[in-house]
Parts: structure tokens; C-alpha cells; sequence
């Protein structure tokens, strides 16, 4: 199918971006690397008149790596991600979960920016980035930027509380120091969105978690944080019993959905599985 006739702005610089934004609002999409909007606006899913391109635009395409936060510019592209030495050394759980999504060409386009804004359910980076606890800035002519935590930016499927005069502009997120990290999931076929997804962080004194973060993808409307999962885990040694109680809680604080792809049961029993298994594999970890 073809999309039905669209003008189409390329702007060189953000100023421009959130000119074009605030003079069309609503009318206008933000075409970042097109994977999911191109379809939904050939489809008729999505009705803008204007096309916003974001891709010319060189300060998006940053990638900034700080002593505590890792900062990713929209239009950074999941390829890069997997692929980047420096990322890699700094918050390798970037790059785990890039090769989950999709396959090489669409990660050659896909961006950071819209992975978040498209707001998947069963995505991984917003995934990442609820259970990282990363912040998203938002531009907007009238009103400036402002920083939201991703835990309250994704509201429900496909949902965020950007307003349509807003630009994602980058997003942080923490490098959790002295934590081990890891994300994993259960998909169908490599490549496929996941039935369900994990993302756990756990840090160690003296063999005792004294912090977790866990989040999960493919079990709610939004990606979620999973609070019973990590004060199971909190408190005492990274072994059974505390993984599996925290294996038990996990799948009893989640309310999947059941659908054509599985019933809640399946993902509850998913969830209990992914934590065994991803709390299993930190074990191993160093911090
Ligand atoms: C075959 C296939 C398999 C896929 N598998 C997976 C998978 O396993 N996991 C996964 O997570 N995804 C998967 N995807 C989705 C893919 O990653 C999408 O491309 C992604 O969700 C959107 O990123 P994009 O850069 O292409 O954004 P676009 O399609 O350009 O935009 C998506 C939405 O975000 C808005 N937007 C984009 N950038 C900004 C910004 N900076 N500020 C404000 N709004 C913005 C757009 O207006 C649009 O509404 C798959 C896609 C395909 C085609």
C-alpha cells in the first residue's frame, strides 16, 4: 500500500524541528527511522498531513557516555547500539537487548527515539529504560525542555505522555554501577517482539543483594516495574530460595493479557522462568 499524499519537512536543527512541531501539532508525525510509521501511515492507521524528518538533524545522533549515565540522542539507531565498543564497555545491557529486536535491517534503522515514542508493550528498550530507571527529555517551543523518568512517560499499548507539539530529544540512562545486569526474553522465533521479556539488575555486598531493579516487556499495557520481584531478592544471597520467591512474586504481581499469542497463565509461568533463568546467569556475572 501507499501512503495518501503527505508533505514532508527536513530540518536541519532542533530549533526548526520544534517550530515545524508547534505551527502543526497534531497534523504532523515525527519520521524517525519509519519502521513502524511508514506502516501505519500506508495502512491508514495513522493519518498525519505532514511529515516531520528527523534524520538530518546531526545533534540527535548523539552518543554521550558519562561517569553515571549513558545518553542516547532519538535518532541513535539500534545497529549502533549493538555495535559501539564504548557502549559496550559501559552499559552492556544496551547492546543485549538491541540484538533481540527485529533483525539486522530493521535495527539499521530503527532509533532509539522511536522505539521509546512508539511504546510497545512488549518492546525491549522501553523496556530498558523502565527497569533502568532512564529519563527521557522532551522539547517543545512553548513550553522548553522537561526531563520524565520512563516509569511515568509510557501510559498504556502505543500511549506516552509526550504531547504532540514535543520532540524526543535524548534519553539517560543510568549505568547502575556495581550492579550486574542482564535482560532476556521468550519469543517465538529470534527476532520476533517477545511473549515476554526481563530486565533484572542486582548489586552485591558480601554476597548479599542490597539492590534490585527488575522490569518486565509483553505482560501489561506499558513495560513494568516488578517491586515484589526485587524485595524478594533484597536482603539475601543471590541463591534459591530468595530467586525462586522472587520468581513466585513476579508472576503474582503481573496482570497479563491473554490473546491470540498465549493466556496470562503462559506468561505468569514465563515471567517465574525468566527470573530463575536471568537470576541464574547473574549469579556467574562479575559486578
Ligand atoms: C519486521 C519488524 C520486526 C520488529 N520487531 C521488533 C522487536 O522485536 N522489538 C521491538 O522493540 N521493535 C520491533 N520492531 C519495531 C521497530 O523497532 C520500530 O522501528 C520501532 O518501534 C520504531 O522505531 P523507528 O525509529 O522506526 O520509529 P518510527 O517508525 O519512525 O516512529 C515510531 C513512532 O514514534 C514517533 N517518534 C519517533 N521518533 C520520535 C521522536 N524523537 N520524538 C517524538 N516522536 C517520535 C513517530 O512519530 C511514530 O509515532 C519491528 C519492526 C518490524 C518492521
Amino acid at each position: 500500500m501507499k501512503p495518501p499524499p503527505l508533505s514532508y519537512r527536513a530540518p536541519e536543527t532542533v530549533d526548526d524541528a520544534l517550530d515545524l512541531l508547534a505551527e502543526h501539532g497534531e497534523d504532523m508525525a515525527v519520521l524517525a527511522g519509519g519502521q513502524s510509521l511508514v506502516p501505519l501511515v500506508n495502512m491508514r492507521f495513522a493519518r498525519p498531513s505532514v511529515l516531520l524528518d528527523i534524520n538530518r538533524i546531526a545533534e540527535l545522533n548523539r552518543i554521550v557516555i558519562g561517569d553515571d549515565v549513558v545518553s542516547l540522542g532519538a535518532t541513535v539507531r539500534l545497529a549502533a547500539v549493538e555495535h559501539d565498543a564504548r557502549l559496550g564497555e559501559a552499559l552492556p545491557v544496551l547492546g543485549e537487548a538491541a540484538r533481540h529486536v527485529a533483525h539486522p535491517q530493521i535495527r539499521n534503522r530503527t532509533t532509539i527515539g522511536g522505539t521509546l515514542c512508539h511504546a510497545d508493550p512488549a518492546a525491549e528498550f522501553p523496556t530498558l529504560a523502565v527497569g533502568l530507571g532512564a529519563r527521557l527529555h522532551l522539547a517543545s517551543r512553548a513550553r522548553g525542555t522537561r526531563v520524565v523518568a520512563a516509569e511515568d512517560f509510557f501510559e498504556s499499548v502505543f500511549m506516552t505522555s509526550k504531547e504532540p507539539d514535543e520532540l524526543l530529544v535524548a534519553a539517560d540512562f543510568p549505568r547502575l554501577p556495581g550492579h550486574r545486569i542482564g535482560y532476556s526474553e521468550i519469543s517465538r522465533r529470534h527476532g520476533d517482539f517477545p511473549f515476554a521479556g526481563l530486565f533484572l539488575a542486582v548489586r552485591t555486598e558480601n554476597g548479599i543483594v542490597t539492590a534490585a531493579r527488575a522490569s518486565a516487556a509483553g505482560v501489561a499495557d506499558r513495560p513494568v516495574r516488578l517491586p515484589g520481584c526485587e524485595a524478594a531478592l533484597t536482603g539475601n544471597p543471590l541463591s534459591s530460595p530468595a530467586i525462586e520467591q522472587a520468581a513466585e512474586a513476579a508472576s503474582a504481581e503481573i496482570d497479563p493479557p491473554s490473546d491470540n499469542h498465549g493466556s496470562a497463565a503462559f506468561r505468569r509461568g514465563l515471567i517465574r522462568t525468566l527470573v530463575r533463568r536471568q537470576a541464574g546467569r547473574l549469579q556467574e556475572v562479575a559486578a
